[in-house]
């Protein structure tokens, strides 16, 4: 661990070189950079429009490594930490993003364009389904996935299985315009392994969703763990998952589809786009146990990134990803 203050004068010195060269010389694994304006404050650091509410006067830069690519986010300040038993557990607030949740040091999701995530993890396989009632939802224990599911009325219940109450503890207290979905009636919030909730006999659901890239649990998202979402699936059921985007890790993507079409008789993916998933690319995989459904033509008005167009082009892969899937 190596820590350096450096002082600057004046406005025009940029200390992120330094930074840089420090960084690369001791070829560190993480680097984080705080910056606090000796003057009065009063003008935020340069390339920064407005001071984010409760935040101290400063200007850190978070960055989220993954693979051989690197996201930096600048905040003002943490606001949430707990090291809990799956995970650490953290909140900042950021200067162009709002609040964000990180999950180990990754971004799990930002104020600004979780929206665009939850809203294609939950409405595409909803629209995609005949008469969708019963919805298990493994992670998500933020609440955003299971805020959007409840804007479909033919939705009876929604089982929610999340292995991290610390997770939710963070998401009511700085994230509520998702975590409160969790309260509705409609809604079962079990604090569990998704994985040891599937090994468990339960009546069969019409969609299951796997939000989360990972298991924070001790059992790998393995062929197994598809078999166990194919049981309790309905005949006409369908399961969404999150899975690596193929701009980040192109072998990881297509194992993801190779593996569930062992199990499942139609995978297909389709993707997203936002800002602070690295690379910018989502990627979820739509698996049926029957022949893939077609839409209903139910469109939901408020939705911010799903519509008939966007639904549709979802399922249109770029070459490059259709000849890793073939
Ligand atoms: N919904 C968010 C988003 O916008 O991406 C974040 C989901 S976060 C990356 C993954 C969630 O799944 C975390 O809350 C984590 O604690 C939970 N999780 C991980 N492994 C799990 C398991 N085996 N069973 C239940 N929940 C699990």
């Amino acid at each position: 661990y190596a820590a350096l203050d450096v002082f600057t004068c004046g406005s025009d010195l940029d200390p992120t070189a330094i930074v840089q060269a420090v960084s690369e010389s001791l070829e560190a694994h993480r680097c984080d950079t705080q910056s606090i304006d000796r003057g009065d404050g009063s003008v935020p650091p340069s390339g920064v429009t407005s001071r984010p509410q409760g935040a101290m006067k400063r200007s850190v830069w978070f960055t989220n490594r993954q693979d051989n690519i690197a996201l930096s986010l600048r905040h003002a300040g943490v606001l949430f930490a707990e090291q809990s038993a799956y995970q650490k557990v953290e909140v900042v607030e950021s200067y162009g993003y709002g609040k964000i949740l990180l999950l180990d040091n990754q971004v799990a999701f930002t104020e600004r364009d979780e929206f665009v995530y939850h809203e294609m993890i939950s409405h595409v396989p909803a629209l995609r389904h005949p008469d969708p009632r019963r919805i298990l939802i493994i992670g998500g224990g933020d609440g955003g996935a299971c805020r959007e599911f409840l804007k479909h009325e033919s939705i009876e219940d929604i089982t929610v299985v999340e292995i991290d109450p610390t997770v939710t503890e963070a998401a009511r207290e700085h994230f509520p315009r998702m975590a409160t979905s969790l309260d509705d009636s409609r809604v079962t919030l079990i604090h569990g392994d998704g994985r040891a909730f599937l090994e468990s006999p339960s009546d069969a659901f019409d969609i299951v969703v796997v939000d989360s890239l990972d298991t924070a649990g001790e059992t790998p998202f393995d062929d197994r763990f598809f078999h166990l979402i194919k049981a309790v699936i309905s005949s006409d059921g369908l399961c969404v998952t999150q899975i690596c985007a193929p701009t980040l890790s192109p072998d990881r993507f297509s194992s993801s589809i190779t593996s569930q079409r062992s199990t499942f008789q139609s995978v297909v993916p389709y993707l997203a786009f936002l800002p602070t998933y690295s690379t910018g690319m989502l990627s979820f995989s739509l698996a049926s146990v029957g022949t893939r459904q077609q839409a209903r033509d139910v469109i939901l008005n408020d939705l911010r990134y799903l519509n008939s167009d966007v639904l549709n082009a979802a399922f249109a892969l770029p070459a490059f990803v259709q000849n890793l899937i073939e």
